[in-house]
């Protein structure tokens, strides 16, 4: 037997149940889960804003040690420590083709870990051995679940959708554990400047003095765009990072946007903002969306982390009896950094 955590229904808490160890089919793997670390998406299925149907295993930033593989697998073996990338690309339409699989047309039908399959708030998790990324003994279990959706999220708005580039001014609207891998991943970049903007005082400061930011913005004390200016020196942002997603973030980041910059939207929300087209227009500044990122990207991350290029984000560790409280804290902001699920813990 084994322990799982189920979610039923919006607006329930998870609930703890005894369960077989699953079943692997030929083309699968069984993780014994050792760290799964917290996305505030697991509140947006929560409270019902990302649909998901119950009951499900939610956790989708997984890392664990290969107990048993299928028949046919032949990427890893028994006794591997592995992370999951949580997302199934078909390999076969227009975009998985075109080198784009995080945007996959057929990605809301094939499996999601964590989302429409069984994720990582439990003991074992059994996962298609296409979906697994080995991870070297050198990076701790925690650090590499959690490249698994937040350091995806960050290395693909980064490299691949904010092209940040040697020279550029970059901010990061939001200091959550996402926020934190994209102030280091655009040093690595090359970035002059980069900038935390956010409402806690202790996450800007461990923003500054762990992960790299030259400046920090707390908008419950200066306006974003006198912040700004202080510390680019008056010249404005080349890409800016907004993981808010709300009205004022939105209009905000366009108004400090240098001529020909960028704004990534990267945050999943449903709220309606107002755009002033000429800003846009006259300034010729985008705006993008940014969403998860490819398995090429998680295999990137990790060996960026292997060469101590990369810091993990990972705070908090829970036991897995403790999910609910643990998806309160993180609700409630209280989380610096990421939180983590460790089902070995007594
Ligand atoms: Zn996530
Ligand atoms: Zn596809």
């Amino acid at each position: 037997m084994a322990r799982t955590t189920k979610f039923y229904r919006i607006g329930e808490p998870l609930k703890l149940e005894e369960v077989d160890i699953p079943h692997i089919n030929d083309n699968e793997v069984l993780l014994k889960v050792r760290a799964a670390s917290m996305c505030y998406s697991d509140i947006h299925v929560i409270t019902g804003a990302i649909p998901v149907r119950g009951p499900v295993t939610l956790g989708h930033e997984i890392a664990g040690d290969i107990v048993e593989i299928g028949a046919s697998v032949k990427n890893v073996k028994k006794g591997d420590r592995a992370i999951v990338h949580f997302v199934t690309p078909c390999s076969d339409c227009y975009f998985c083709l075109s080198g784009k699989s995080n945007i996959c047309m057929n990605i809301n039908s094939t499996p999601m870990y964590g989302f429409s399959v069984d994720g990582g708030y439990a003991d074992y998790i059994k996962a298609d051995s296409a979906r697994i990324i080995n991870l070297p003994p050198t990076i701790p279990y925690d650090f590499g679940a959690s490249l698994g959706c937040a350091g995806i999220t960050a290395i693909h708005a980064v490299n691949s959708i904010g092209r940040v580039t040697l020279g550029d001014i970059v901010a990061v609207y939001g200091t959550g554990g996402v926020g934190m891998y994209v102030l280091q991943l655009a040093k690595l970049s090359g970035a002059d400047i980069t900038i935390a903007i956010g409402r806690t005082e202790e996450k800007l400061q461990l923003a500054q003095q762990k992960f790299g930011a030259d400046g920090t913005i707390n908008i419950t004390k200066e306006r974003l765009h006198e912040g700004i200016k202080r510390i680019s020196t008056g010249k404005g942002v080349d890409v800016m990072f907004d993981f808010v997603v709300n009205r004022e973030s939105v209009e905000n980041s366009i108004r400090v946007l240098k001529n020909s910059g960028k704004l990534i939207l990267v945050g999943v929300v449903n709220d309606q903002v107002i755009i002033t087209p000429k800003r846009i227009t006259l300034k010729e500044v985008s705006v993008v969306g940014s969403s998860v990122g490819s398995k090429n990207e998680l295999q990137l991350l990790v060996d960026l982390a292997e060469k101590r290029k990369l810091l993990g984000v990972t705070s908090v560790r829970h036991r897995l009896d403790q999910v609910n409280e643990a998806l309160r804290a993180l609700k409630e902001g209280k989380i610096i950094g990421r939180g983590y699920i460790d089902p070995l813990m007594q």
